[in-house]
């Protein structure tokens, strides 16, 4: 039973090292994921800029088209009053002369607003896309990092994996049966030493008939308490010297 109990824990050193591996990597995915998002983000927010600079420079063309339209009204107008017969008439067209310019004024007042906000945008979008590109660079190298690593870990899982095969293989059906079971159900390891009667999975006392069993080791024993399968770490020690 010794033997069994050593190999027991020896499948369990390699349990814990594949957990361990196996954690690593899924967080490696979501490691990953939280950088695509970081790009994504920069990316999008020049895309947003750009669409917003474009709509910005039409309308800049759009008040660059109102004001000519007006000026040619009131060209149009000038050439006109020459001909004029009316004092009234003429007075309108000078009302209308006027108010067009108003508009012109206003526009040109709205032009200059709209070439700001131009000027802003392009500077904010050239800045973000210097930033962009640092950025961008930074996260190909902590991707590459990280992939790399990860690399290294499915090839210790590869080997960690064969060596649970073969550390099986030296266990009794049975008893291999039981630890998987226990591994199954609970949180951490499935087999742990008792040390001064206490379980050294769930910290609780050993009763002590219980206690003295899992010292005589002739059968599996199992924690009273956690279910674990318990082993006196004395019987271990003078096995591991042998
Ligand atoms: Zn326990």
């Amino acid at each position: 039973m010794k033997d069994q109990i050593k190999r027991l824990v020896k499948l369990q050193t390699i349990e814990a090292r594949i957990s361990e591996i196996t954690h690593r990597l899924d967080d490696v995915k979501k490691k990953l994921k939280e950088l695509d998002k970081q790009f994504e983000f920069h990316e999008k927010k020049i895309e947003e800029d750009s669409a917003a600079l474009e709509i910005k420079k039409k309308e800049y063309r759009e008040y660059d088209v109102e004001i000519q339209t007006s000026q040619s009204m009131i060209n149009k107008s000038q050439e006109k009053m020459k001909v004029v017969k009316t004092n009234r008439e003429y007075r309108s067209m000078l009302k209308e002369i006027d108010e067009l310019k108003l508009k012109i004024s206003k526009t040109e007042e709205q032009m200059l607003d709209s070439l700001e906000q131009i000027d802003e945008l392009e500077k904010g979008i050239n800045d973000q896309k210097k930033d962009f590109m640092l950025i961008g660079e930074e996260i190909k190298a902590e991707k590459e990092k990280i992939q790399s690593q990860a690399s290294m870990d499915n090839e210790k899982l590869v080997n960690l994996r064969q060596d649970w095969q073969g550390g099986c293989e030296g266990i009794e059906p049975d008893i291999l049966k039981k630890f998987l079971k226990v591994n199954g159900k609970v949180f951490g390891a499935a087999i742990v030493p008792v040390n001064n009667a206490v379980c050294q999975g769930c910290h609780m006392n050993i009763p002590p008939q219980a206690y003295n069993e899992i010292q005589r080791c002739d059968s599996l024993k199992f924690c009273p308490h956690c279910d674990r399968i318990i082993y006196w770490q004395g019987n271990l020690s003078l096995e591991t010297e042998n």
